[in-house]
């Protein structure tokens, strides 16, 4: 069975190059080893799909090379896609920070990339497992439906975050059978995990979320965090989490965009407790099981400057060493991946093996949360599309 191009893996990245490339008139043959497409499309943004951000741009991707992302997204932007939602009439709106999500269902953006798959004649096979892949002249892989050729091979298979969804590191192996290098892969946009006697300190902030500023690694986020009984979560922690290595600290300012010190100071005189001031900056029951941690319970007039300024200090630069991440089970993506130099940044071909090309997540382009990934999917799709 003879084709065009080949893709393994019906997701974001793998379902977006066969329309374009099926647009070319390629004929292309689409394998999925999972009963449907899409399945963490369906389940993205909490069911609503966070398809795309509007400021995105090179800089909101963790990558070896932070360059190479460049082209791709340059050539499809978060315009192009969000023409293309308006085309198939999909409402969205903007949750926040220039993100983008369906109104209805995560389900409108799978329908509308299997409509572009029709209207471009690609065919897709899902339950369909590749057993081994080998080229001479073209690609022959092997799989339990059959024996299919190619030209063009493109991998599209993601990352490994997830396994019950389907998540295989089959990319990575394909890229190692052909002498291709690979970033070290780690969960990433995944919850931070405690040792278990911090666990213990730290439960009586459990289940409280709060607006912070998290900090590891060069990289800050303000958004909320969250304890939880296990370690620490919410978007900023998962935001750091992409940016984190084992044994780093990861900084928490609690008082975002204010000057604790001053702020204590000016109470300096007071007969409140730190809890009582606190919980004019933050939810109640976090200042109060906080100052539990670290503060006497006495009125502020009490303290000497020199303890309210160590107070300031680990209020705005509290400092927590994780033990590690929750792992892929829980992460929302790989980090790591197919290293950037062995791939041309116009068309994502492997440049020591000609027709064999890797897109999407599989790549070492991790985006940040917010709808970066997707746009890495249409954008790298997109590019090899064009060439494969
Ligand atoms: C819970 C969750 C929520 C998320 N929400 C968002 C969001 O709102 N916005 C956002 O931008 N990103 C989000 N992401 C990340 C985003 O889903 C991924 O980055 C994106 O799907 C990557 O696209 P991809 O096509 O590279 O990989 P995938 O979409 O993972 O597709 C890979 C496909 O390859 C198939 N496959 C794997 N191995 C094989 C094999 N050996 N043979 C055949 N097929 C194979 C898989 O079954 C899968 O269908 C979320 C991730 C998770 C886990």
């Amino acid at each position: 069975m003879e084709k065009d191009v080949i893709i393994i893996g019906g997701g974001a990245a793998g379902l977006f190059c066969a329309i374009e490339a099926g647009r070319r008139g390629r004929r292309v043959l689409v394998l999925e080893h999972a009963g449907q497409v899409g399945k963490k499309i369906a389940i993205s943004g909490g069911g609503r799909c966070n398809f795309t951000n509007l400021h995105t741009s090179a800089a909101n991707f963790i990558s070896t090379n932070p360059h190479f992302a460049k082209s791709a997204l340059a050539r499809y932007t978060p315009a192009d896609f969000v023409a293309l939602v308006e085309r198939h009439g999909i409402a969205y709106h903007e949750k926040k920070l220039g993100q983008l999500f369906c109104d209805g269902s995560s389900r409108q953006i799978i329908n509308l990339l299997l409509a572009e798959c029709g209207d471009a004649q690609v065919e897709i096979r899902c339950g369909c497992r590749v057993r081994r892949v080998e080229r001479s002249d073209k690609f022959r892989v092997e799989t339990e439906q059959g024996i299919f050729t190619s030209a063009s091979l493109v991998v599209a298979t993601g990352g490994l975050s997830i396994p019950q969804l389907g998540a295989t590191d089959f990319g990575y192996q394909l890229a190692r059978q052909f002498g291709l290098r690979i970033e070290q892969t780690r969960p990433a946009l995944v919850p931070l995990t405690l040792l278990a006697d911090t666990q213990v300190r730290l439960s009586g902030l459990s289940g409280v979320s709060l607006d912070a500023l998290a900090s590891c690694g060069g990289a800050s986020f303000r958004e909320n965090i969250l304890v939880t009984h296990r370690g620490l979560s919410g978007p900023a922690i998962l935001q750091v989490s992409s940016y984190w290595q084992r044994g780093e600290v990861v900084n928490l300012d609690l008082l975002p965009g204010a000057d604790a010190l001053s702020l204590l100071l000016e109470q300096r005189n007071s007969e409140s407790e730190l809890a009582s001031v606190l919980a004019r900056h933050m939810p109640r029951r976090f200042a109060s099981a906080w100052c539990k941690l670290y503060v006497p319970s006495v009125p502020l007039r009490q303290l000497t400057e020199r303890e309210i300024a160590a107070l300031a200090e680990r209020l705005q630069r509290w400092q927590i060493t994780p033990a590690g991440t929750e792992g892929f089970k829980k992460a929302e993506v790989t980090a790591g991946g197919v290293a950037t130099s062995e791939l041309s940044s116009r068309t994502m071909e492997a440049t020591r093996v000609p027709g064999l090309y890797f897109i999407g997540e599989v790549v070492d382009v991790t985006g940040q949360l917010g709808g970066y990934n997707f746009q890495w999917a249409w954008a790298s799709g997109y590019a090899a599309g064009q060439f494969a």
